[in-house]
């Protein structure tokens, strides 16, 4: 049997209208149902999350917010709580998006909210990348740093509950001749599962998903998804067209 691929919809502050939402939504469901071995998290921002939650669904799609408040429900003026997301649907929280690190998250933030996902029995989908690359490789010093902080409070048991995507921040919202190269995203496919593997053991290393986000359209996704040896990909621009989305949906379906 194929191993499941998994495809992450960020649709960021995006689209202006909930009607818009709705169209966006029911064109990826139309997408997927043609997709088993795709399972889909469409990450709708906060506003539009019930409405997409609320769409005739199929079993390949499941509904993700982009962000969360650690606390639970309570004084916490201009919040939305992990508590409130799984009561609305939700399955999936990204973290630690370089969007919002860019905004103060911090990596303590990351690490709290981690961990009140996981006790929701939710599952994370954590965001680590350098912004640059130097010459030294120092970026290698910063993920590695990035991910142990944010898997700190995390048990070995956790592990299967969360997925990596690792988005260079430099890779973002650009080409896709300015995507990562497969070849390039192995090296750090392996360079990631070695700390995992130094932290939580060697079985542990199988648990955990990996996958790249910066630029992937229909164009390159199949070179990323072969010779990068990810399993899926997280898509921010191109997840707004159905058309576009339900093509690297395809690709991903066909690659074994
Ligand atoms: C993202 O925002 O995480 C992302 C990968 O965006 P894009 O696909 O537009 O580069």
């Amino acid at each position: 049997m194929t191993k499941q691929k998994i495809l992450v919809a960020n649709w960021k502050a995006n689209p202006l209208t909930t009607d818009e939402a709705k169209i966006i939504g029911k064109g990826i469901i139309k997408k997927a149902k043609k997709f088993s071995s795709v399972q889909t998290i469409v990450c709708p921002t906060f506003i539009h999350i019930e409405s997409v939650a609320k769409l005739q669904k199929t079993k390949t799609i499941e509904i993700g917010s982009q962000d969360t408040y650690m606390g639970s429900v309570g004084a916490h003026t201009g919040e939305v709580t992990t508590d409130m997301l799984s009561h609305a649907g939700v399955s999936h929280v990204i973290l630690g998006h370089s969007e919002r690190r860019a905004m103060g998250e911090t990596e303590q933030d990351v690490s709290q909210k981690l961990r009140s996902v996981l006790d929701k029995k939710m599952k994370a989908i954590l965001c680590i990348g350098e912004l640059q690359r130097d010459k030294d490789a120092r970026y290698l010093i910063f993920i590695h740093d990035q991910l142990v902080h944010s898997l700190g409070d995390i048990t070995k048991k956790d592990l299967s509950s969360i997925i990596i995507a690792y988005e260079p921040v430099w890779a973002i919202g650009r080409t896709e001749a300015e995507a990562m190269k497969g070849a390039d995203m192995y090296e750090m496919v392996i360079f990631i599962q070695r700390i995992i593997n130094d932290a939580f053991g060697k079985e542990a290393v199988k648990k955990v998903k990996i996958l790249y986000g910066g630029s992937v359209t229909a164009d390159n996704a199949e070179e990323i998804l072969r010779d990068g040896h990810v399993d899926g990909f997280l898509v921010g621009r191109q997840s707004l067209y159905p058309e576009n989305f339900g093509e690297i949906m395809a690709i991903m379906n066909d690659e074994k």
